[in-house]
């Protein structure tokens, strides 16, 4: 796929077809960001274009041999390094020597995930970027530069990938993937800018689903129905999800959907949800956002410490139906 089949990250398209375009492209290139953001997507893109024979403004012809060859992942002069198990080693980096033998004026290695470089590979791939063979480009991609070596950090331009607007991830669920545009709109809230989690909630057969769960369970604790067995046991049930978390990112955006209607009716809202708090009760904005950071600190417990799960939830789902039935502002 060519830069211009990719969502977003206007600067940087900018900036390689430029530098692609007036030959000023280094020759080792460092794409970062969270996962999903699309580094593999644009470091592949950055590859087609390097080694398309007919690039014009910085942009892959997708029509030359070099491009088909490319795109039927068949290409001589590509040469892709990923995690072999959980580390790239030292071999792996060493078999790039063979590749450097090979005909062709332009090489592209790309490494994904290049923050799991054992020491030894990392040294090894030093040696190489401090005198690279002419015509070898690397691209590296990376979610922790944290991890990496300096020494390889400060040899390569570095771009980081930034999240997409929610227009940019509206038009590519309904324009690329023929999503319907209420759907699209929900996901685009959730997503966070991140196109790889749009896509993969947009193929997750059980979203509806827990979406449903989620809303019933945000309405019922905003109702304050439960009693507190009840929600010791549907504590219990939450615990044993597999989907915990996104589970709770939905709870979290009903509440803030709750804030949004309470503060500005006028927002088009996600869950619409239906809150006697608007009808009289003295300081729901206040409630609201406790509770927003309070399963915000709940899914920071979950992922960071080694807290109990279910005695987390359990308290969690108490104080959230304390602060909307019980609490005295
Ligand atoms: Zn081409």
């Amino acid at each position: 796929m060519s830069f211009k089949g990719l969502s977003g990250q206007k600067e940087l398209r900018q900036l390689l077809t430029g530098m692609l375009s007036q030959g000023k492209l280094s020759h080792a290139i460092m794409l970062t960001g969270p996962s999903g953001i699309g580094k593999f997507s644009w470091g592949k893109a950055l590859t087609l274009a390097i080694l398309c024979l007919n690039n014009r403004n910085g942009e892959a012809c997708l029509e030359c041999a070099s491009c088909r060859q490319f795109s039927s992942g068949n290409h001589p002069e590509f040469f892709l390094i990923e995690p072999d198990g959980r580390n790239i080693k030292i071999e792996q980096v060493r078999s790039l020597r063979t590749y450097f033998s090979l005909r062709g004026d332009k090489k592209v290695c790309l490494i994904r995930h290049a923050e799991t470089m054992t020491a030894e590979a990392s040294s090894s791939l030093l040696k190489i970027l401090e005198e690279p063979p002419a015509g070898l480009y690397f691209i590296l991609m990376a979610e922790n530069t944290g991890l990496l070596f300096d020494t390889i950090l400060s040899r390569c331009q570095h771009y980081k990938l930034q999240p997409l607007t929610r227009d940019e991830i509206l038009n590519l669920l309904v324009n690329k993937k023929n999503m319907s545009a209420d759907k699209a709109f929900l996901l685009t809230r959730i997503c966070q800018g991140i196109p790889g989690h749009a896509l993969a909630l947009a193929e997750d057969e059980e979203f509806t689903k827990r979406f449903e769960e989620a809303n019933a369970l945000a309405s019922s604790l905003v109702y304050g129905y439960d009693s507190t067995y009840h929600l010791l046991l549907k504590a219990s049930s939450l615990a044993d999800r597999d989907d915990l978390l996104p589970f709770l990112n939905l709870l979290c955006i009903y509440y803030r959907d709750c804030l949004v209607k309470y503060l500005c009716c006028n927002e088009e809202l996600l869950m619409n949800p239906k809150i006697p708090l608007v009808q009289g009760v003295p300081e729901p904005v206040s409630r609201m956002v406790e509770v927003i950071r309070l399963i915000n600190s709940t899914i920071n417990d979950l992922t960071a410490t080694n807290a109990n799960r279910l005695l987390l939830l359990e308290k969690m789902l108490i104080m959230i139906q304390r602060r909307f039935t019980k609490c005295p502002g």
